[in-house]
């Protein structure tokens, strides 16, 4: 197990930033020690530990990276406080990445990085909800996506499209081989044609500009689209009214994310 310490310029910037803890296991299967290099080398898991940092945990919070017999799932487990991702899971989103660009014109680096990122964050989310003991009406699954939307639309405006874009497409290519039959409509999950809509919706109601070629290029339907404004607005309202009293008094970082956080 290979542990590398917390980001030097995230401690920096995050007071206690020790309180999240990032581990890249090292695979034993070789087909993936290149993800788990990449994975390294990139900071990833530093990089989301930053801006969950930015809220006040009450305890430390663990992300790791770890192959796992073969099962493409992530999660986060409340007895240990941790994300656990498989590699199994990235190395599948990288064997379904276009291999430069996909008929959308999704890129093969949107296309790994997007999902990427909204899986830490999704999984971030199941986090905040139970070390901040966030009250949810609805689906879990459900607010954990919107939750995601949120912080992912607060990054820069590059970083925000490319998890858009990437996840969106990660969302439709799952959905092109998901079975809708009974056990998909009793899954806890949206299927994955509502995981894509639901973000489509979010990205066009933060920014009706910035993300018109969602409602334009046809990937959100009008009769959706009229109401996104108001579903981005409902998300944003609940986020900072129940997450924005738990930011930081004065994180040094993330100016847009701040934003995001702050009631
Ligand atoms: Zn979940």
């Amino acid at each position: 197990m290979a542990t590398a310490p917390a980001d030097a310029a995230a401690q920096r910037n995050v007071p206690e930033a020790g309180r999240v803890r990032v581990v890249y296991e090292a695979p034993r299967k070789a087909a993936y020690r290149e993800i788990h290099d990449a994975m390294r080398e990139r900071r990833v898991l530093e990089r989301v530990g930053a801006i969950v940092g930015l809220v006040r945990l009450p305890t430390r919070l663990t992300y790791r990276f770890k192959e796992c017999a073969g099962e493409l799932n992530a999660w986060y487990a409340p007895e240990n406080r941790s994300v656990t991702v498989c590699y199994e899971l990235l190395d599948s989103i990288v064997q379904a990445a276009p291999r430069t660009r996909s008929r959308a014109g999704i890129t093969r680096h949107d296309a790994i990085r997007g999902p990427l990122f909204q899986i830490l964050l999704h999984e971030s989310s199941h986090a905040l909800f139970d070390l901040l003991r966030v009250p949810i009406l609805g689906r879990e699954e459900d607010a954990a996506d919107q939750v995601a939307s949120l912080i992912l639309l607060h990054l820069s405006p590059a970083d925000a499209r490319m998890v858009v874009n990437g996840g969106a497409n990660f969302f439709a290519t799952t959905a092109r081989e998901e079975p809708v039959d009974k056990g998909a409509f009793a899954d806890v999950h949206g299927l994955s044609w509502q995981r894509f809509y639901n973000l489509t919706c979010m990205a066009y109601g933060s920014d009706r500009r910035r993300y018109g070629y969602v409602a334009a290029e046809g990937y959100l339907p009008k009769e959706r689209a009229e109401g996104c404004g108001e579903e981005y607005d409902q998300v944003a309202f609940a986020f900072r009214k129940l997450i924005g009293p738990h930011l930081r008094a004065r994180p040094a970082d993330g100016r847009r994310l701040r934003r995001a956080f702050r009631p």
